[in-house]
């Protein structure tokens, strides 16, 4: 009897796990999310770390986005391009805000950034401008250079469509940084976000039927000046084929753009003496944000939902959550024309406006800030917009 029923579970697990592995094998997309690892994501926020907190009108900057190419190409996404904009003065920190629209209507203050109710306790956030505030003497030089008005850059590079070269999705993240500490989380986490998927999908044997563009934005902590400047200068080339005949196509047609932005710290909300729990919660979550109040807001709401849905098929530790309330990225600049989605630690502006992030613009905002657990929330939003993506753009293997 015993050893019966032994033989008989055995069978059953023999049947049950055959056909589980050969799903494994068979679907693409949970292939390509098993080449994310949390180890080489870690080392390439790292790698961003060296260059302090790179900010933009600096030689630090301009090195930053020489390594992310350098390193975009190492990876197979040979085809980098740039795009060259001027930029002023440093103005003083901008915050797009609807607390404004809403007093006029007579309502209380409680709005924040991109028309979110503030809830619960709220801890005043600000950017850190004192040069001497970082304590770390090697970090304080590294970043001590100020802006210079001038020319800015920045960079990406496509994965080329099969069958619709000429239509693409954007996934991007700013790569500037401000408050002289290491910019690791604030956007250290979003830029080797957009880079591993560079690398996943700059892989020989990855094919996609639409076209994939990897950007990096600079200007973004000085008011979406680097985004602003690629909508102005590249929107009305989109579709077109360039020469005629060619089949090459400059700027596609934009389907969606994914922007990413902050991705480690969901540790709560703060104390009722303002301060924050030590460990990331049980319960964190990748924020996907789109705007209500877009032109836009239908097509992005459903590129919300199809970005959850992928979560929930191949995310390996944290849940996604959507928010109606995206502000305050370079995805602000593409919400009236296209589907416009950001992906985040927390919500914009009921939680990272209300200081759930101590880290931000600050001094702290450092490599060795973090610990693995968060490090595998940004894992997590990445292993999201990997199968997103690859399910939008339709991605096989070779075999
Ligand atoms: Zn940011």
């Amino acid at each position: 009897m015993t050893n019966r029923h032994t033989l008989a579970c055995v069978c059953t697990i023999a049947i049950l796990s055959i056909p589980a592995l050969a799903q494994s094998q068979l679907d693409p997309i949970r292939v390509l999310v098993q080449r994310l690892e949390l180890e080489k994501y870690k080392s390439t926020i790292k790698g961003l770390t060296q260059f302090g907190d790179r900010r933009q009108g600096t030689a630090r900057n301009r090195a930053a986005i020489d390594w992310i190419e350098a390193q975009l190409k190492s990876y197979g996404c040979t085809n980098t391009e740039r795009l060259t904009y001027q930029f002023g003065a440093e103005p003083p920190h901008r915050v797009l805000s609807a607390s404004a629209i809403h007093a006029a209507q007579g309502e209380e203050p409680e709005i924040g950034a991109g028309g979110t109710r503030l809830r619960g306790i709220v801890k005043p956030t600000g950017v850190n401008f004192d040069p001497l505030a970082q304590p770390d003497a090697r970090i304080r030089a590294l970043d001590a250079e100020p802006a210079v008005a001038g020319a800015r850059q920045e960079v990406w590079c496509t994965k080329i469509g099969a069958i619709h070269p000429g239509e693409m999705y954007i996934v991007s993240a700013h790569m500037d940084g401000i408050g002289f500490g290491e910019a690791a989380n604030d956007n250290g986490s979003g830029t080797a976000l957009v880079m591993e998927l560079a690398r996943i999908f700059a892989s020989p044997d990855v094919r996609t039927d639409r076209s994939i563009r990897f950007i990096l934005w600079n200007n973004e902590e000085t008011g979406l000046n680097g985004a602003h400047a690629y909508v102005e200068q590249r929107a009305k080339l989109q579709g077109k084929e360039d020469p005629a005949g060619s089949g090459r196509y400059p700027e596609p047609k934009w389907l969606g753009m994914i922007q990413h932005d902050m991705m480690l710290f969901d540790h709560g909300m703060p104390r009722a003496d303002g301060s924050l729990s030590p460990n990331q919660r049980p319960e964190a979550d990748v924020n996907i944000e789109f705007q209500a109040d877009s032109k836009a807001a239908g097509a992005s709401h459903d590129l919300a939902f199809a970005f959850q849905a992928a979560n929930e098929a191949y995310a390996t530790d944290y849940p996604a959550n959507i928010g109606s309330h995206m502000t305050n990225t370079d995805s602000h600049e593409f919400q009236d024309m296209v589907a416009s989605i950001s992906l985040r630690e927390n919500e914009r502006g009921a939680q990272i406006g209300a200081g759930w992030d101590p880290q931000w613009h600050q001094p702290t905002d450092l490599y060795a800030t973090y610990g693995d657990k968060d490090f595998r929330l940004g894992l997590n939003a990445a292993q999201t917009t990997l199968s997103a993506v690859a399910r939008l753009a339709g991605a096989t293997l070779r075999k």
